[in-house]
């Protein structure tokens, strides 16, 4: 059985805009514009739609896939905000057997047609999320905190944004250079990486365990954490001993989808 990609596991967010207000795509025709490796594991791909724009939140993700039906549908969070041509932006690391980002990466190519559906997902900013900011960001799982940045730092936000992001090693510190720039034009933004598996300057080690060292109280803040699940299950919990408001708790789980999809995989 594949995947159902009709609104059926669509999650509309709390935020001011209504789910009338967002345009759902069942499932549109996307163009490869631009195709780029940041690293040895990861692409960014850019889509321009061929006919209706996908509006959407910034955080949430959609599924991509293939026209001829033979890689099974994805998720893949938008790793930019809403922008005038509806172009999205997706990172995608490149599983070991995974079917559709090995396709993303060995095959995809600029200049062909993807279908996308969508928009899913809550991983938005909500109406009590107006002040400090924490962002949290696990591998990949920085795409969606990508675009909740550029929608923060383009707005009217002048409250501390903070982002903190946990990669393997400094090759895998993908959008380096944007993350810096942000930093330079932004006072308000602070940027840090924290290296996993290799060593070097400080800080190093797995985030979850060095957040009440690295920051002081969070209690005022709202924390985005994305990234593999057992990362974001951690953020989560230090986050809420270090006294953050659940309701100000923001995660994204990117699990593994079952192959295929409805089934059970043992
Ligand atoms: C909300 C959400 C957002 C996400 N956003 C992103 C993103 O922005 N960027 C990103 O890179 N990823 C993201 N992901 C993960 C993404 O959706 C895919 O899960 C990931 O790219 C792997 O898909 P795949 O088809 O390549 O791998 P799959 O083909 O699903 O394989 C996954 C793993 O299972 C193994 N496997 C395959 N078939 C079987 C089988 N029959 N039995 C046992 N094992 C098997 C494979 O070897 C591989 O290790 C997100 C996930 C979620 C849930």
């Amino acid at each position: 059985m594949s995947r159902p990609i009709t609104a059926g596991g669509r999650q509309v967010p709390d935020q001011a805009s209504s789910a009338e207000e967002q345009l759902s795509l069942e499932e549109a025709p996307f163009r490869v514009t631009s195709k780029r490796g940041l690293n040895r594991r990861t692409t960014a791909v850019r889509l321009a739609p061929l006919e209706a724009a996908l509006h959407f939140h910034a955080g949430q993700y959609v599924l991509l896939a293939d026209l001829h039906g033979e890689v099974e549908p994805r998720s893949y969070s938008v790793a930019n905000a809403a922008r005038p041509g509806g172009e999205l932006d997706l990172v995608v690391t490149a599983v070991p057997g995974g079917q559709a980002s090995q396709w993303v990466h060995e095959r995809l190519a600029v200049g062909d047609k993807v279908l996308v559906s969508g928009p899913y997902g809550n991983f938005v900013r909500g109406s009590a999320d107006g002040g400090p900011t924490l962002y949290l960001a696990g591998g990949v799982g920085l795409a969606p905190i990508l675009a909740l940045l550029e929608e923060a730092l383009s707005s009217a936000h002048s409250a501390p944004l903070h982002l903190i992001f946990s990669a393997r090693t400094e090759a895998d510190v993908i959008f380096r250079s944007q993350l810096l720039e942000w930093q330079e034009r932004h006072s308000n933004f602070r940027f840090i990486r924290t290296l996993t598996r290799a060593s070097g300057e400080p800080p190093l080690g797995r985030l979850p365990a060095q957040l009440p060292r690295l920051l002081g109280s969070l209690v005022e803040q709202s924390v985005f954490a994305a990234g593999p699940e057992g990362f974001v299950d951690e953020c989560a919990g230090v986050a809420r001993q270090m006294g953050v408001q659940p309701r100000r708790i923001h995660t994204e789980a990117f699990f593994l989808e079952p192959q295929p999809w409805g089934e059970r995989v043992d």
